[in-house]
């Protein structure tokens, strides 16, 4: 950190993530069609209309909503999130920043971005940056953090937290989705058996590399289950709507969501 504090286990696990995530850039959106059979797509599509993003609620409302997607890697979020501001809610002026920590990801999301309407948009920036610390984005600047499956390679999530905390305005929205605890115990033994079988071995024989994909299992594996990772939000100020988070695919995934009060 820039406290200079950072344990050798802490620094080993952002070297290890950063290779994992330079090995994967260029195959990662084939993997992730292939690991998750798809639905990866379908969650990021739910994901995006449970935020309803540049609805009217931005302050003032007829600048757009400001959005902050961390984590952002190839823009798989972001290029939603813009379409649905433009195509739902009428609100072209809305605008988004991509945050990675890796420049082989931003690279591939900026690569994506000019075969979308946004290439070369204003709406659209990029910047790379550690979720732990985004001390280039003012504090209360932000009406909506999101990340997807990203959170779980943070070395320190509590930072990270804090950090999407003191970015976004008063009323502005917090929501991360991320694998979570399958609910099921049938699925879940399914789920396990696909996860920490078929998913190195598809990562050794479609990315040629079954060291990542086996950290990808693991990492699922490690991160707090649905309540903990709510408690985690809590903790960090936020209120959460309902019970504050909501499964997707019997908790394969989960929404989890927090407004700054
Ligand atoms: N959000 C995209 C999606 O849903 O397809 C990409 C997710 S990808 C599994 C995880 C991303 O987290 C990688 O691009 C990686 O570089 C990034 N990442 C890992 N640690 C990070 C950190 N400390 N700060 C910011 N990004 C980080």
């Amino acid at each position: 950190t820039h406290f200079g504090f950072e344990t050798v286990a802490e620094a080993e696990k952002e070297a290890r993530v950063a290779g994992v995530f330079s090995n994967v850039a260029t195959s990662y959106d084939t993997m992730n069609d292939f690991m998750s059979l798809g639905i990866h797509r379908l969650w990021k599509d739910y994901f995006v209309r449970s935020i309803n993003p540049g609805s009217s609620s931005s302050s003032p409302p007829s600048s757009g909503w400001k959005m902050l997607d961390i984590a952002g890697g190839t823009g798989d979020i972001a290029f939603r999130l813009l379409d649905h501001c433009t195509n739902i809610n009428n609100s072209p002026s809305s605008t988004i920043t991509i945050s990675d920590i890796n420049p082989d990801m931003l690279a591939e999301g900026r690569k994506r971005s000019l075969s979308t309407s946004y290439a070369h948009s204003p709406r659209l920036s990029f910047l790379l940056a550690n979720a732990e610390d985004l001390h280039t984005v003012p504090s209360n600047s932000i009406d909506l953090y999101t990340v997807a499956f990203g959170i779980r390679n943070f070395t320190n999530k509590d930072a990270a937290l804090r950090e999407a905390y003191r970015v976004l305005k008063p009323g502005g929205l917090f929501a991360c989705l991320e694998f979570s605890g399958v609910t099921n115990p049938l699925l879940d033994a399914v789920y396990k058996r696909w996860s920490f079988g078929a998913i190195p071995l598809i990562g050794q024989l479609v990315a040629g590399d079954r060291a990542s994909y086996q950290y990808l299992v693991e990492s699922i594996e490690e991160f707090p289950k649905q309540e903990e990772f709510r408690n985690m939000i809590q903790t960090a100020g936020f209120v959460v709507p309902g019970k504050g988070w909501e499964d997707l695919t019997a908790g394969i995934a989960a929404i989890h969501k927090g407004i700054k009060p």
